[in-house]
């Protein structure tokens, strides 16, 4: 599904980000990347969506390396939840999910319902704004917004950072409930072991640009 080989990222002021990673994701896995910050995972994750061009090595999505199609197209089959979410404050919640469906020229409310109920969003929120949610509503707003161009490629950057623990507990079972309903390859970033623990199939340590261990968590609890 997503595959890294020998990818370096270095940003113009020296910083080597990403350091000669190579590594394949399989379908269907959801994959934490645990790191302190700094370590480059946001770098990492990043280039999956090309927001961020290489410096050395490639990316494929599903076989195709990343620049091989026109970006916009790229996105649409990727979503992704970045920290502090992003949401536009002056929009709707509607209005806000039907973002990546406007850019498609498709604006649905019926979409834009199904969206809200597949992350447990009362339809009454949909003409609400952002800062008239809690927290933890308006990161589902973010992962429906995510999920709207029917993404099977999901990406989240610290998604729950922000949250109180009995929120982020609630969230992080919704989306592994979510990625396992509808058959997503995740990759989480995060700098909580307990977490990534509870929600992956697969841990991946990041220190200095390199993965420095690859397990799972059943692999982490036997202390294998
Ligand atoms: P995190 O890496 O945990 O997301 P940071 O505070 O390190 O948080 O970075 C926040 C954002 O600032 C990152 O998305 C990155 O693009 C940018 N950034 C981080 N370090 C630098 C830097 N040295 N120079 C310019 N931009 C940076
Ligand atoms: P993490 O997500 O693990 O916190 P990042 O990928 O954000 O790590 O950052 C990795 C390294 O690259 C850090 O040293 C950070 O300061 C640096 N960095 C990140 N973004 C930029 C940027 N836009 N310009 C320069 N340096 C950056």
């Amino acid at each position: 599904m997503i595959a890294f080989e020998r990818l370096t990222v270095a940003y113009p002021g020296g910083t080597t980000a990403v350091d000669d990673v190579t590594l394949a994701i399989a379908p269907g896995s959801f994959v934490a990347l645990v790191g302190r910050s700094g370590s480059g995972k946001s770098t990492l994750l990043k280039t999956v969506k090309r927001l961020i061009s290489p410096t050395a090595g490639r990316v494929l999505v599903d076989g195709r390396p990343v620049d091989a199609e026109p970006a916009p197209l790229l996105r649409r089959r990727i979503g992704y939840v970045f920290q502090g979410i992003g949401l536009f404050p002056h929009m709707t919640v509607a209005e806000n999910i039907a973002v990546p469906l406007r850019l498609d020229g498709r604006v649905d409310p019926e979409r834009v319902a199904a969206l809200l109920d597949l992350v447990d969003l009362p339809q009454e929120v949909a003409t609400r704004r952002p800062d008239a949610l809690s927290g933890g509503q308006r990161q589902r707003v973010g992962v429906a917004r995510a999920l709207a161009t029917e993404a099977k490629l999901l990406l989240m950057d610290e998604p729950f950072g922000a949250l109180d623990p009995m929120t982020r507990d609630a969230l992080g079972q919704a989306v592994r409930t979510l990625h396992d309903r509808l058959g997503l390859t995740t990759l989480m970033v995060t700098h909580d072991m307990a977490e990534a623990l509870l929600l992956a199939t697969r841990v991946l340590v990041m220190a200095k640009g390199r993965i420095v261990a690859d397990t799972t968590p059943a692999a982490l609890i036997a202390g294998e």
